[in-house]
């Protein structure tokens, strides 16, 4: 069932949203070779929680698998899901991290895809393809369209550079319960499935591989990984669909005010040092 939010909820939400986005500009801060997984973590944690909110991921159980931290850590050819450990992050890591906050009732859920350092070529182009193809379903997400109208838009974008779009995981509806209806995929065909009005709240998360769409789990039920090993990347925002226009309740401007998009590292790059 969908449940369509009022003006009230869905400021709640861009509260809610709003935390998970300063959460994420600390995660920002600290984004660097040789910092572990778990201190990133804790961070986020301690920002959380000092600011009247629980961390959403913590604890919460699929299939009798408890997740155990605040963040999903995801590095490389991890897609989505990895549990922070004592993992050091070296110079050239993709590192993919989605928070989810419950503020005041509400969730906030999204995610952002991090340079290491400096990274490969191909790794920028797959996060620059990957934050187009979010924004490509974004547009999508307004009074009359339809699910699939948003799907088809990240796949198509996606799939003309070559890439792998991840099919068993998807987005989903956000409020009051962390995932609610209507599933969102990152595939699909233009003009089919539920149709989309006004206060519907979503979380569009393209989960774009460098190579296969095939994904595995490891056997801590959680970290899924691209199955040839190659990187992923995972961009995710929060959207409530409008008459005319999508509006955008989460934001990386918090964290694009401490770092560069890695989507925009080959174009710093390429202008000429004087
Ligand atoms: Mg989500
Ligand atoms: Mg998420």
């Amino acid at each position: 069932m969908v449940h369509l939010k009022s003006e009230r909820e869905i400021e709640r939400l861009r509260e809610s949203a709003d935390l998970v986005g300063r959460t994420l500009a600390e995660v920002a801060r600290h984004v660097q070779p040789g910092a572990t997984l778990k201190e990133i973590d804790a961070v986020a944690e301690e920002f959380i929680r000092t600011h009247d909110a629980e961390p959403a991921f913590k604890g919460y159980e699929v299939g009798g698998n408890v997740f155990p931290n605040t963040l999903c850590m995801s590095v490389n050819d991890v897609v989505v899901h990895g549990i922070p450990t004592d993992y050091a992050l070296q110079e050239g890591d993709l590192l993919s991290v989605d928070c989810g906050a419950k503020l005041n009732g509400y969730f906030g859920d999204y995610a952002y895809t991090f340079a290491v350092g400096d990274i490969s070529d191909e790794d920028a182009a797959l996060c620059r393809t990957t934050y187009e193809a979010l924004h490509k379903g974004i547009e999508q997400a307004v009074d009359g369209r339809r699910i699939g109208d948003i799907s088809h838009a990240v796949q198509s974008h996606c799939e003309a550079q070559g890439y792998g779009v991840v099919r068993d995981l998807v987005g989903h509806g956000i409020g009051q319960s962390l995932h609610e209806d209507p599933q969102v995929p990152n595939f699909g065909e233009a003009g089919t499935g539920r149709r989309l009005k006004p206060g519907l709240t979503m979380c569009i998360e393209p989960m774009i591989n460098r190579g296969t769409s095939e994904i595995t789990t490891d056997a801590d039920g959680w970290t899924v990984r691209a199955a040839d090993g190659l990187p992923s990347a995972h961009y995710e925002h929060m959207v409530v669909v409008r008459e005319e226009e999508a509006e955008i309740l989460s934001t990386f401007d918090y964290i694009e005010d401490v770092t560069h998009p890695p989507y925009e590292r080959n174009a710093l790059k390429e202008t000429p040092t004087r």
